[in-house]
């Protein structure tokens, strides 16, 4: 997934780790989910049972990472991070499996790249706490099995379509992140504004909010670079006319949609006369996968109103023609 494949610096991580929030209160939005999972939490808390497994969903930063540490914070446990290319061995996730204390979390990234053989030890780990471990070489070579600590595993995806049905069956809770509004992004912006100490006023927040793609992790990358323009070019306070001169100078799209959102509105208009067009075409003619174009970049341009799922296909609206400088079909008199 582009998106993802996008490494962040060490600095990039202590600026978002800086920025996590570290309980439920605190985590903004996403508020269904919100709830049911701390009804979730105190109740295995009370009983001192180990949480259900937790499979948590949905496009690249949206909190799934911050969620799962807040489950952690919650149920008073310990909290251990890993993800699906880099536990290449059954080793490595057993040696991981029997460093947990009882009811710990851990907290699996991108499950849905986990290689087969990984996936299938982690079954019995999920189902009964128990694993088989080889001991010894050669001809006394054996395999004796181990009981884990009760724990509960968060798995994160981005990509829930390609995870295998009986991995899924494993998660007793299943939770679908979806992007913010405006509203709630420009609350994240202003606390993260607090932390950072910079002051930033209300309509500046709305402002970096309304660009940011409905994704806080883009939010906070934004306040970050504007940020600096305030103390460069301006007086320090990110008001709304630094906000605006920044976004412009750093080329961020009126309504928050990065380059691939705009390449695949071009392609269904330059391509596909706008549509109806199926969705695996469009992947073809982009040359992407179309798992990831259905569950990560077009969500998006759905809830904003630039894409429409028809019976026939995908067809771009009004909105995008506009948006893109384009005549629609209409306006051209056809
Ligand atoms: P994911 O794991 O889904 O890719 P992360 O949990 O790493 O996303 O979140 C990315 C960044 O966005 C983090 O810095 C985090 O602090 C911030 N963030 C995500 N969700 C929220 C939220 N609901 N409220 C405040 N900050 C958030």
């Amino acid at each position: 997934d582009i998106r993802d494949q996008q490494p962040r610096s060490d600095t990039d991580k202590e600026y978002e780790n800086a920025l996590r929030p570290l309980s439920f209160l605190d985590f903004s939005g996403q508020t269904k989910v919100v709830e049911n999972l701390s009804v979730f939490v105190s109740a295995a808390r009370m009983r001192g049972e180990s949480l259900d497994h937790v499979l948590l969903h949905g496009p690249p930063g949206l909190g799934k990472t911050t969620l799962s540490n807040i489950i952690a914070n919650e149920l008073g446990v310990g909290f251990k991070i890993t993800s699906g290319p880099v536990l290449d061995k059954p080793g490595d996730l057993a040696g991981l499996l029997t460093s947990l204390e009882p009811n710990d979390v851990l907290f699996i990234d991108e499950i849905h790249r986990l290689s087969p053989i990984v996936e299938e030890y982690l079954y019995s780990a999920m189902e009964d706490f128990r694993i088989d471990i080889m001991i010894d070489k050669g001809p006394s070579a054996r395999s004796i099995q181990l009981t884990l600590n009760p724990f509960t595993l968060v798995g994160a995806t981005t990509r829930s379509g390609l995870l295998t049905s009986p991995l899924r069956a494993r998660f007793g809770i299943n939770c679908h992140l979806e992007y913010y509004d405006e509203s709630i992004l420009s609350a994240i912006i202003q606390r993260s504004a607090k932390i950072l100490n910079v002051p930033c006023t209300y309509e500046a927040a709305g402002e970096i909010a309304s660009r940011s793609r409905g994704t806080p992790r883009i939010a906070n990358a934004l306040l970050r670079r504007v940020r600096d323009f305030a103390q460069v070019k301006g007086n320090g306070t990110i008001d709304h006319q630094i906000a605006c001169f920044s976004l412009e100078a750093l080329n961020i799209d009126k309504y928050g949609l990065d380059e691939v959102d705009n390449k695949i509105l071009l392609t269904i208009i330059d391509k596909f006369q706008g549509g109806p067009v199926g969705l695996s075409t469009i992947a073809t003619a982009l040359g992407e996968d179309s798992g990831t174009l259905e569950e990560v970049y077009e969500p998006f341009l759905i809830k904003e109103g630039f894409l429409k799922r028809t019976p026939r296909g995908r067809e771009v609206t009004p909105l995008a023609y506009k948006h893109l400088g384009r005549k629609s079909p209409d306006e051209q008199g056809f």
